[in-house]
């Protein structure tokens, strides 16, 4: 199949490697050149623009940062709309706003365009291996004809409901995972603070009740103090923003998320939004060490 890829980012580059080691072809795009210099030969032809890797593909698959960006990169001008024929499949990875999704599926829509929202979890590593967990929302028989190529790249393919579902799903695992991240700095600094090391306590705990795929990806980073991203606090911040909008759309409360955000905007605004999320567990740290310096 020719597919067209757009956002090769992160994980938008492992992503399309691996459709491409499956033998189909690609046509690649990114609005910073250096990042389609690095993929571009080898079985990936270079895209000048959105609008002319749709002309290219039979499916456009797009993995942006957030809603804004999608927008205009499929309903924008230049965009995927404008050169995309009507056969063709567009399927958003990005994680973003659900209602935006059910927006982008609207108009696609409107052009005879089929339309699937498949954020991912298990981040760069999981993209490099092809294990993501993929969630999608979208028609059933779009689903069922895009299973393979999404399996390409993810362990586990689950259809969770209509378009938009699938970042329904993905706002919540992102919940899990920041409170599960702000709970373990909350855990690992009180167990220092008492003189108790953070690679003891991760060791005695992993295989009990508290032992989870966060703890087992993170604490190990926290411990070696390798905040690489990975998963970008800023990515997490635009997720956990996008979750607390959809909530009050829907007249929902979400009190830790709301703590775990504000955490998330103090990192950014203290110049830690390009470090992994792992360090959040710093927000952590740093306050702690201002309230024993007071005291
Ligand atoms: P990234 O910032 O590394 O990559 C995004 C890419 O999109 C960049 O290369 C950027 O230049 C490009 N881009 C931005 N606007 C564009 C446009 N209008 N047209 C074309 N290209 C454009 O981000 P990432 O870490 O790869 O994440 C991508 C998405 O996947 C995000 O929604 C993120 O929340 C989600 N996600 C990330 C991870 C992770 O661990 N990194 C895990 C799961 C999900």
């Amino acid at each position: 199949m020719k597919i067209g890829f757009i956002g090769l980012g992160i994980m938008g580059k492992p992503m399309a490697r691996n459709l491409l080691k499956d033998g189909h072809s690609l046509v690649v795009y990114d609005v910073v050149p250096a990042m389609v210099d690095a993929m571009a030969g080898a079985g990936m032809e270079r895209g000048e623009s959105c609008a002319d890797v749709a002309r290219r593909s039979q499916l456009v698959i797009t993995m942006l940062p957030d809603g804004p960006e999608v927008e205009q990169a499929i309903l924008g001008p230049g965009g995927v709309l404008e050169g995309v024929q009507a056969d063709c499949t567009v399927v958003d990875m990005s994680s973003i706003s659900p209602m935006v999704s059910q927006k982008v599926g609207r108009a696609c829509a409107a052009k005879g365009v089929a339309f699937l929202d498949a954020p991912v979890s298990g981040g760069e590593p999981k993209a490099i291996d092809g294990t993501l967990a993929i969630m999608v929302g979208g028609e059933k028989d779009v689903f069922e004809k895009m299973v393979p190529i999404l399996r390409l790249m993810g362990s586990t393919v689950t259809l969770t409901g209509g378009v938009g579902a699938g970042n329904v799903t993905k706002l919540a695992n992102q919940i899990m995972v920041a409170c599960n991240i702000a709970a373990m700095g909350e855990a690992l600094e009180l167990a220092r603070s008492c003189g108790v090391d953070s690679e003891v306590v991760f060791n005695a705990v992993k295989a009990g009740l508290a032992g989870s795929t966060v703890l087992n990806a993170k604490a190990p980073m926290v411990i070696a103090r390798n905040f690489k991203p990975g998963f970008r606090i800023r990515l997490h911040k635009k997720d956990l923003r996008n979750a607390l909008l959809t909530a009050e759309s829907k007249g929902v409360v979400l009190p830790l998320t709301s703590v775990v955000q504000q955490m998330l905007t103090a990192l950014v605004n203290h110049g830690k939004g390009d470090l992994d999320h792992s360090a959040i567990v710093t927000y952590i740290e740093d306050m702690s060490s201002i309230w024993s310096a007071a005291t």
